[in-house]
């Protein structure tokens, strides 16, 4: 294969990065050894729901500049980069948002991901996160196209709860429909993710656990974290995964399980019954970031290699510019060499002196 020589341009520092020779494909690392494996892709920036950790009303109101329809990268465009980042190693896809049952047709586009090899021969894995809000019409499209994993963001059963984490006031009862109806389809395994906000809904982290004990689904709480610069995150409405355990032992007992592989990003831990597992992702407390593998796609083709980057570097440009699929890839081996991220990791070792960052970009933009 010919061998080509790109510059492109950091937007994190504005410098140009130097011309480099390399093959356009193939496995990669960065500074820290890290392997690319899982690319994000944010399909829209908008979303039907509010949630106040997320996109709060007061910033995200009708006056919002959302993406216009032109900026959106076409599923065609989607899918060229995402064949450019399995030949560099990613096995798993995960398409996120904004509420990515927004996204016009997105069964199309499951169904142009899913068929993709992966370079050791495998199945592409191709997952979604999604609020629920259109799953139970969603679920058999979604199925049907060739989708498999889906993660449902719940964070409460208590409906007054719910409706005031969404600030839509739209009903628990139709998220849990969601969840059935997937479940029926075939759609598995379902994990569900509660993001907990002391002061808001963490008196629900125990009847949750109740909820799901003994399902196919498997709960997992997530520490409320400071991405974004416009949640107001403070540390002392976080509650820690430590204390998310003590309170469900209190009631239920249970006890830690080996993780499933490294770099997992859930601690594992079942109930002593017998009667199924629970997770917990400890964003805030336990820095993950030795084991990120991860990779973000912004709904306009920017390419974040954090989540708590403050800018991102423009893949659309390179394709709407004609550029090869050689000279992407490189770009894309380029990035990721040079990646040093590793934001929780200061953070935690600097929790009470954290500033919020005016420039990191919105979550619903960059993708969860
Ligand atoms: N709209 C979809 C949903 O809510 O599942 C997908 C996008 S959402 C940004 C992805 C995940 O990020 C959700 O599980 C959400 O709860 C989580 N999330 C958003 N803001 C967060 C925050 N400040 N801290 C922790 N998790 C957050
Ligand atoms: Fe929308 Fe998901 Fe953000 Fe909630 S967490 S506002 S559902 S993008
Ligand atoms: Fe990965 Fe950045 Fe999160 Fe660390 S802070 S785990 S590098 S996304």
């Amino acid at each position: 294969m010919t061998e080509k020589v790109i510059s492109i341009i950091d937007q994190r520092n504005l410098q140009a990065i130097p011309p480099i020779l390399e093959s356009p494909a193939g496995l990669v690392t960065d500074t820290m050894n890290r392997p690319l494996r899982d690319l994000r892709i944010s399909v829209t920036d908008r979303c039907n729901f509010r949630c106040v950790y997320c996109m709060p009303k007061a910033v995200f109101d009708k006056g919002y500049a959302f993406l216009p329809q032109t900026s959106l990268l076409s599923f065609e465009e989607i899918t060229r980069i995402a064949k450019l980042f399995v030949a560099h190693g990613v096995e798993k896809i995960r398409l996120t948002g904004g509420e990515p049952l927004l996204r016009k047709n997105i069964e199309k586009l499951i169904a142009m991901l899913s068929v993709i090899q992966t370079i050791s021969g495998r199945d592409l894995d191709v997952a979604l996160t999604t609020n629920g809000a259109l799953l139970a019409k969603k679920a058999r499209a979604l199925k049907d196209a060739g989708l498999k994993r889906i993660t449902v963001s719940l964070d409460a059963l208590d409906d007054a709860i719910f409706k005031q984490m969404n600030d839509v006031a739209f009903p628990v009862s139709d998220v849990l429909q969601g969840i059935d109806v997937a479940h029926q389809v075939g759609l598995g395994p379902i994990k569900i993710n509660m993001v907990v906000k002391g002061g808001m809904n963490d008196q629900e982290i125990v009847p949750m656990a109740y909820h799901f004990k003994d399902t196919p689904f498997i709960l997992r709480f997530i520490e409320y974290m400071d991405v974004g610069a416009s949640n107001g995150w403070k540390m002392d409405e976080v509650i820690t995964s430590y204390e998310v355990i003590q309170r469900i032992n209190a009631h239920l007992p249970i006890e830690a399980v080996q993780a499933n592989y490294s770099g997992e990003t859930a601690g594992r831990w079942r109930y002593q019954d017998g009667s199924g597992e629970i997770g917990v992702i400890s964003s805030v407390t336990q820095a993950f970031c030795h084991d990120c593998t991860r990779i973000r796609l912004s709904t306009e083709g920017k390419l974040y290699t954090c989540l708590f980057a403050t800018s991102g570097y423009d893949l659309r440009a390179l394709m709407r510019d004609g550029r090869s699929d050689a000279e992407i890839s490189t770009a894309i081996a380029h990035l990721w060499r040079a990646r040093t991220d590793r934001y929780s990791v200061l953070r935690t070792a600097d929790t009470a002196n954290i500033q919020q960052d005016k420039k990191k970009v919105e979550m619903s933009y960059i993708g969860g």
